[in-house]
């Protein structure tokens, strides 16, 4: 199972003349799926793999965002924050916090088919982030592993077990041996599309715009600091990383050589770094397309040759697209721009000041959710007066497209607009916010206080953009192929279930029955 982390479906179609590698392979021996979309609104890392993992909706598995505001303890928390296990450092590294998957709340298919496959199934994740990795494994596994640049360390926590070989790759190839390395182009110049420096790109302390980007942290000293871990998440020194230590589990582990169906996830979050700084019109995240296509080759290649061609199936998706930078959008004549989250409180609190409300009314906001203080929401759904100053104060700012209420999302199986319906789909009462803020197409969520200029882009929307994503299956029991009909992420673990012979509970997504090979339909429906 492989992610690719902020994948838009039409970077398949723009930049495949670019790749000869595991991309372009996929994309000729696999079913191309070119209309898989999520159907909902809250499009981030942890809800996309908590999807693709368990094959249900937000609604459904609960992971509504990547932090939301916990009522309870009046605090915002991260999707895999667990407060009841600690966070393991491989090779010696120090490490904070504890991360799990212990707030999805259904299992992961790879969950299931340990359970009910029977047979001696290993589970294995990698990713840089642990609300993928831990995601795609489920709340038990036999190893999930991700990388904290604070600590310039690989880790699990142990909610999962420590895994030798993880050990010994980190020990062997440690991150610092990628310290003054500097990415540069792989294919001529000619190769690229768009403009050699990307507008409105965010760039790191000391970068500057256009290749090559140098990894010599802050200040290119002797030793690696925090500055050039993060170079390295946002380089494609770190999806060769995962590639290598995915391989050395295959080997390791004997993946797909044991009685049972092995799983291995991996996340390639690095293309959500670099799109994040450099926007989806840059020759940044197309090299780092162009490198990711050669370390799939290279993965493929291994399983291939360990573990046989035909002998495995690849699904490979994305967890969420992005928008363009909106300086750049702004060139064609579309109006874009960003929606500045800070302002929006500013506006709701100065609507309620007159009506004698809490100070401040609101406790936070987390991506389009906003959480007022205790009481406070309980009382606006009885003060009509008041919730129309409130409702009016958000639809004032620039960049809002709508505001909808919780009451209006809750138990709304058919919403009255496809917006409408796309927030319903992400909605789970205990965790979301009272009030949902909708940007306008174009413009981005944007978070960031005081007025330094702001750079970059995101996702999170429910439009089209952040919700069109690649989904591509290939090898044992796939039917290659091109495929126009309307799927989505969601359904990636019903097939895989059927290819397994296995059931998942929920009924959030379908089997892409279209996509099987004819014995394995006739298998998988019990003949
Ligand atoms: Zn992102």
């Amino acid at each position: 199972m492989l992610v690719v982390d902020q994948m838009r479906a039409d970077y398949v179609e723009k930049f495949q003349g670019q790749w000869k590698g595991g991309l372009k392979r996929l994309v000729q021996e696999g079913a191309w799926f070119r209309e898989a979309a999520y159907p909902y609104a809250a499009t981030e890392t942890c809800v996309g793999h908590s999807t693709i993992s368990t094959g249900a909706l937000p609604r459904t598995h609960g992971m509504v965002a990547n932090t939301w505001w916990e009522r309870d303890s009046q605090k915002v928390v991260t999707c895999t924050a667990d407060p009841n296990v600690k966070n393991i450092g491989y090779a010696g590294a120090t490490v904070k916090g504890g991360d799990s998957a212990w707030r999805m709340l259904i299992p992961s298919f790879a969950e299931e088919l340990k359970f009910q496959a029977g047979g001696a199934t290993h589970v294995v994740t990698f990713s840089l982030k642990a609300r993928a990795a831990a995601t795609l494994a489920g709340h038990k596994a036999d190893g999930a592993t991700w990388f904290d640049p604070a600590a310039g360390a690989w880790e699990t926590s142990n909610a999962y077990p420590t895994v030798p070989f993880v050990e010994d790759y980190a020990k062997a190839h440690p991150v610092r041996e990628d310290y003054g390395k500097t990415w540069a182009l792989a294919l001529p110049p000619s190769a690229y599309l768009y403009e050699e420096k990307a507008k409105g790109a965010s760039l790191p302390p000391g970068g500057e715009a256009g290749f090559p980007h140098p990894l010599r942290g802050k200040t290119g000293g002797p030793e690696p600091d925090a500055v050039f871990y993060e170079e390295w998440e946002a380089s494609p020194f770190a999806d060769t990383a995962l590639t290598k230590m995915a391989e050395a589990a295959v080997d390791s582990l004997s993946l797909g050589k044991s009685g049972g169906i092995d799983y291995l996830g991996v996340s390639y979050s690095s293309p959500d770094y670099v799109g994040h700084a450099f926007g989806p019109r840059s020759w940044e995240i197309q090299d780092v397309l162009i490198r990711l296509d050669q370390d799939l080759s290279d993965l493929f290649a291994h399983l291939d040759r360990k573990v046989g061609r035909g002998n495995y199936m690849v699904a490979l998706s994305a967890d969420h697209g992005v928008v363009p930078v909106p300086e750049d959008m702004q060139q064609t004549g579309v109006e874009a721009g960003r929606l500045h989250l800070p302002e929006v409180q500013q506006r709701i609190e100065k609507s309620l000041e007159p009506l004698n409300y809490p100070k401040p009314a609101v406790a936070r906001i987390t991506g389009s959710d906003i959480y007022f203080a205790p009481g406070v929401y309980e009382r606006l759904k009885g003060d009509a007066p008041a919730m129309k100053a409130v409702l009016e104060a958000i639809e004032s700012a620039p960049g809002v497209e709508g505001v909808y209420r919780a009451e209006q999302l809750a138990d709304q199986p058919r919403a009255n607009s496809p917006l409408q319906e796309a927030m319903a789909l992400s909605f789970f009462a205990p965790r979301s916010g009272d009030l949902f803020v909708v940007p306008k197409a174009y413009w981005l969520l944007d978070f960031s206080a005081g007025d330094a200029p702001r750079y970059g882009t995101g996702h999170g929307t429910p439009w089209n953009y952040d919700q069109h994503v690649p989904l591509l299956l290939m090898g044992f029991g796939i039917r290659p192929g091109q495929y126009l009909g309307a799927v989505t992420p969601a359904d990636i673990a019903p097939t895989l279930a059927a290819l397994c012979g296995i059931t998942l509970a929920p009924r959030d997504g379908r089997v892409l029955g279209e996509a099987l090979a004819n014995e394995t339909r006739e298998h998988s429906s019990g003949h």
